[in-house]
């Protein structure tokens, strides 16, 4: 595979990064996922704008979104299809072992993830550990997921594909790599972007496509939400027909089904921006 690094693009076999980039030594780096539709970045100005601000956050320099453009256009013109899902990476660059940031300048990598056709509802866990609405990191995308990781495998072991986070103060906050969604007497209500999720950029466009209300929402609303429905780059809208041990039969239900048909109808094509 072609991927793009160090301002061209190389072969995946034979590119090459520093062992002390700081994106592998302490996790200092942001990311983000793009999907493709028609061989076509998919809301490419929208991941951009997130890019730059997880970068403002982290104290990077600003991406050079022309640079990035440029990038992900030849790794898709590069690769044979089908086209899966692009991964923009941007780290601290190499630097010395330890928090201080090196000089050399961020490390700039877009690669190509497959596209896993998702079904239309899944499983999810909830898990006793908390999202920090108020941490230095809270609403960036950074390369520091391992406690998603580990809340994945967490999920993956109870046959669930994803886990969600409350925060510390008992709110519902989002999945591991997902936005999340309940459905109360016919209303949709996702968490406020204050409850320290991630603005996700299938939730933005959800909730401008179904009315959603941005609504603090505890956590035990998961035990009785008459739909439940998960948003990501890589689910669109999925629904959820079970959450730990509460079935949720016959989901989609109608509301979740419907945020689906017009998820698909408006987002079949590339949305730039
Ligand atoms: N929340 C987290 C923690 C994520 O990692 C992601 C996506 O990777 C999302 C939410 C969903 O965001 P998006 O819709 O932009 O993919």
């Amino acid at each position: 595979m072609k991927i793009w690094l160090d301002g061209g693009l190389q072969d995946s076999e034979s590119a090459r990064v520093s062992v002390f980039d700081h994106g592998l030594t302490v996790g200092d780096g942001i990311f983000e996922t793009v999907k493709t539709v028609d061989g076509r970045p998919f809301a490419l100005t929208r991941h951009l704008d997130r890019l730059t601000r997880s970068a403002r956050g982290l104290g990077l320099p600003d991406p050079d979104h022309d640079e990035v453009r440029r990038a992900c256009a030849a790794v898709l013109e590069a690769n044979p299809a089908p086209l899966g899902r692009l991964r923009i990476t941007y780290t601290g660059g190499h630097g010395p072992l330890g928090s201080d940031r090196g000089d050399r300048g961020p490390t700039l990598v877009v690669a190509l993830g497959a596209t896993n056709r998702r079904p239309d509802s899944t499983a999810v866990i909830t898990v006793p550990w908390t999202r920090n609405e108020r941490g230095a990191l809270t609403g960036l995308k950074t390369t520091s997921y391992a406690e998603n990781v580990v809340a994945l495998a967490r999920a993956r072991e109870r046959g669930a594909s994803e886990a969600l986070f409350g925060n510390t103060a008992g709110q519902l906050c989002e999945g591991t790599g997902s936005n999340v969604f309940v459905v109360l007497d016919g209303e949709i209500h996702t968490p406020p972007l204050a409850s320290g999720c991630l603005a996700g950029i299938t939730r933005a466009l959800a909730i401008a496509w179904t009315g959603a209300e941005e609504t603090d929402l505890p956590l035990d609303v998961l035990e009785r939400a008459d739909e439940v429905f998960l948003t990501s780059t890589l689910r669109d809208v999925q629904a959820v027909h079970r959450v730990d041990e509460r079935e949720l039969p016959g989901a989609p239900g109608p509301v979740t089904a419907k945020a689906m048909r017009i998820f698909d109808e408006r987002s079949g094509h590339d949305l730039d921006p």
